[in-house]
């Protein structure tokens, strides 16, 4: 099985994403996680990202392909969650015909909705572990047990670089330039396998809901 994830920077995509793969046995695939590691790592591909990550706009799709193929190549047999890709119609034509190549396809878009000010007020309390990228909220949780340190490794939370407010705006903006197009586009391509929740409620009420609309009972 393939899932997308879609939905604006601050949805929930990355949390929720943690629950589907454990419970559907996916490949987590998340565009976003895979940049900033090349540019932690100093990489040739991190080099060539770096000005469009920071200030909010997309990598180019031709990078972006080129990644999720390298990737999808090296496990041929995996169902794949994709968290924060396909991010324009481009992307998502290009992902089609990888899968329609491999003999396989999307089969569920879940898209997470939520409100610009609500998005706004989780990415500015968003904070990550330095060490092992694991993720918290401040205002709405998941939060740490002692301030600004990771649960599980110890290491110190730090704010993304691009979380901040006017780097918000633009990628809110980008969003709904190049990636919000995507939502009439797969109900139009996809209408039985496109799945929309309310983003606002509770994390595990989000969860309950995904989980019964691609396994109903
Ligand atoms: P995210 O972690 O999903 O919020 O992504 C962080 C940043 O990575 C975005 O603001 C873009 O600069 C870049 N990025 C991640 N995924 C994509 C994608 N599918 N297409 C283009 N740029 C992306």
């Amino acid at each position: 099985m393939n899932i997308i994830l879609l939905g604006p920077p601050g949805a929930g995509k990355g949390t929720q994403a943690a629950g589907l793969i454990e419970k559907f046995n996916l490949l987590h695939i998340s565009t976003g996680e895979i940049f900033r590691s090349e540019i932690k790592n100093g990489t040739a591909l991190g080099a060539k990202i770096k000005q469009f990550m920071d200030s909010g706009n997309l990598v180019p799709d031709a990078i972006v392909l080129e990644t999720i193929k390298s990737i999808t190549e090296k496990h041929p047999g995996s169902g794949c969650l994709f968290d924060g890709f396909p991010r324009t119609v481009v992307q998502a034509e290009g992902l089609a015909d990888m899968l329609m190549a491999e003999g396989k396809k999307i089969d569920f878009v879940v898209y997470i909705n939520i409100e610009d000010a609500e998005a706004v007020r989780r990415l500015t309390s968003r904070r990550a572990c330095s060490k092992c990228g694991k993720n918290y909220n401040i205002a709405t949780g998941p939060f740490p047990s002692k301030e600004n340190i990771c649960d599980s490794c110890g290491g110190d939370l730090m704010q993304r670089s691009d979380d901040t407010a006017d780097i918000i705006r633009d990628r809110l903006k980008v969003y709904r330039d190049s990636t919000a197009p995507l939502i009439e586009y797969y109900k139009g391509k996809m209408p039985h396998g496109f799945i929309e929740v309310d983003g606002s409620k509770k994390i595990q009420d989000v969860f309950r809901e995904i989980e019964k609309k691609i396994n109903p009972a």
